[in-house]
């Protein structure tokens, strides 16, 4: 088998979404798998709608992810360039070639004729059946006749036209794709799509097929909404007499209520982001402090599943995913987003990770624990609240118990509150001033409870509240391993001090 060479191939029109990093990601195992080559490909050819920032969001998403291209606008490579704008001159010449070859023509039809057309038939397309009747240089009837041998459209004075292809596709068009087989397009809907508009600048149709053919794309492996294109990007390869490559469309990613696909409102309802890094004001995974490898298996799931491996298994390391990649695995039934899950799926990987990886990766998430731990310390806080966890954010909300002075909340106090509220707070407050192995207070407070009558439960739950603030979080004895014996005593005269409020 000749070695893939896949592309991702995104339009810089904003940030690179969820939907994009996925098509990115099957690109990418399906080359590692075979050895092949993974290539970015920035079409920016419909200049009204890019947008200056967004190729460097692709860029460094993909950077972040750790699924770096072989070749890229960026780091070059043998097929290059790698971004359309700079490829213009090529399109021009692949133009003139189907020109020549009387497989394509100029069409001078303004705007506001087709427009009229469009109004009076909603079905209107630019065809074989109607191009007689029209503005171009293969209507004999026309002025533009005289323009039908051209074969350099910069041996032309005139700029006001487009080059379209000549379609004359008799019967329907079938065409495989790797996961749906056979996709049929009858004759009538197969249109002369522009290839060159009346700027110069090639359609995205036309520029796709001239670089995957150029730079010898052997599979493509892109979203279901380019299904529909599937026709025109055939009849080119056939205008050109080029065998075409394997097609494979990927289901949509739908939103978590399943009406269709997935949007960034339908994710902010969730609370979540639809990027991986931060785009404009709106943060995404990496600043929440998800992991990189987190995000890639649950994407890679979405629409896939490793074909020998157990259902029931569902995390795995970018390592995995390369060795258990196959097209075989990849579904065409749509696929909806669960961004609960997806934070499950990160909240594995960051409990396999050891603490001080974790703080490795997310050092600036827990900047202000060093100014009060050592490095170690950090290590033994991250150990008790890493099973709590699903990103770093929720690291340095959890940890903050053992920064910071709680707030207690009032209401959850007043149903802990007993007689023994204050005994149990000043037996407590005594026990740490004086005692200075703290690993012992467990049993010391267990037993002075016993020979009190004092349930260990109220015990607890008070404690709980003076040093945590609610009734929630690790291990209370870690806590009272780790806090200074100032903030302990801190925290134990605020509970005394809210007690008027709460008995
Ligand atoms: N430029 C297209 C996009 O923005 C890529 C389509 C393709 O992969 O052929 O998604």
């Amino acid at each position: 088998m000749t070695k893939p060479r896949v592309r991702f191939a995104p339009s810089p029109t904003g940030p690179l979404h969820l939907g994009g990093i996925r098509t990115a990601i099957y690109n990418y195992l399906y080359a590692r798998a075979n050895g092949g080559t993974f290539i970015l490909r920035i079409e920016d050819t419909d200049r009204s709608r890019l947008h200056p920032q967004s190729e460097k969001h692709i860029i460094d998403t993909l950077h972040w992810l750790g699924i770096n291209p072989d070749e890229g606008p960026h780091i070059g490579g043998k097929y290059g360039p790698y971004r359309q704008s700079d490829r213009l001159d090529i399109y021009l010449e692949f133009i003139n070639r189907l020109l020549k070859d009387g497989k394509a023509y100029l069409a001078f039809d303004t705007h506001s004729e087709l427009n009229r057309l469009r109004k009076k038939n909603k079905s209107f397309l630019y065809s074989k059946h109607n191009r007689n009747d029209l503005a171009n240089s293969l209507n004999p009837d026309s002025p533009y006749y005289q323009f039908r041998n051209i074969d350099s459209i910069s041996k032309l004075e005139r700029t006001d036209f487009v080059v379209r292809l000549k379609v004359d596709q008799p019967i329907p068009l079938v065409v495989e794709d790797f996961l749906r087989g056979k996709v049929t397009f009858a004759p009538t809907t197969l249109e002369d799509k522009i290839l060159l508009k009346r700027d110069r600048w090639p359609t995205y149709h036309f520029a796709d097929i001239v670089d995957d053919y150029l730079m010898k794309t052997t599979h493509i492996i892109r979203g279901e909404e380019w299904l529909p294109s599937l026709s025109v990007h055939h009849l080119i390869y056939q205008a050109f007499g080029w065998k075409p490559p394997c097609f494979l469309h990927l289901p949509l990613l739908l939103g978590p209520d399943k009406t269709g696909k997935l949007s960034k409102r339908d994710a902010a309802i969730y609370g979540y982001p639809i990027f991986a890094l931060k785009w404009d004001d709106t943060k995404g995974y990496k600043e929440l402090g998800y992991l990189p490898e987190g995000l890639i298996n649950y994407l890679s799931q979405l629409g896939w599943s490793p074909p020998n491996v157990s259902q029931r298994e569902e995390v795995f390391n970018l390592g995995d995913l390369v060795s258990n990649f196959t097209l075989a695995g990849l579904q065409k039934k749509s696929a909806v987003v669960d961004f609960e899950k997806l934070k499950w799926t990160n909240q594995q990987h960051l409990s396999n990770m050891e603490s001080a990886e974790i703080i490795d990766e997310f050092r600036p998430f827990l900047q202000d624990f060093f100014k009060v731990y050592s490095q170690k310390e950090v290590e033994g806080i991250i150990d008790i609240i890493k099973p709590r966890c699903s990103s770093a954010s929720d690291l340095t909300q959890e940890a903050k118990m053992f920064l910071n002075v709680p707030d207690i909340d009032l209401s959850i106090a007043r149903k802990v509150y007993s007689d023994h509220w204050t005994e149990i707070l000043d037996f407590f407050e005594l026990q740490i001033s004086d005692n200075e192995d703290r690993t012992k207070i467990k049993t010391i407070l267990f037993a002075w409870g016993k020979s009190n009558g004092i349930p260990i439960k109220s015990i607890m739950q008070t404690l709980r509240i003076a040093l945590v603030g609610k009734l929630i979080g690790p291990d209370l004895f870690n806590i009272i391993n780790f806090v200074g014996v100032g903030s302990l005593i801190e925290r134990v005269r605020n509970a005394k001090a809210i007690t008027p409020k709460i008995m």
